[in-house]
């Protein structure tokens, strides 16, 4: 088991779910997919290690600091794949 992990995965995807109404993108799956992974390549990694005893506020709050750039780069993934999906 890995003690590691790219919160920003996280953050993406709970920002894909709450604003995936505005995107205006098709929501099936593998859209999904693709937007989610094309926003994470255009997004810096945040890592934590997960045996650092970080609190679960800490990453709420790191989390509430990339919102902004996290659904900037939604925005562009999902114009991108609405221009030529792949489902
Ligand atoms: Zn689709």
């Amino acid at each position: 088991m890995s003690s590691y992990h790219n919160i920003m995965e996280d953050v993406v995807e709970e920002q894909y779910n709450a604003i995936k109404d505005r995107l205006d993108a098709c929501s099936c799956e593998q859209c999904h997919s693709d937007i989610v992974a094309l926003a994470l390549n255009n997004l810096p990694p945040r890592y934590i290690s997960t045996i650092s005893g970080l609190t679960f506020s800490k990453v709420a709050s790191a989390k509430v600091q990339f919102q902004a750039d996290v659904q900037a780069a939604l925005i562009r993934a999902a114009q991108i794949v609405k221009q030529s999906p792949r489902h």
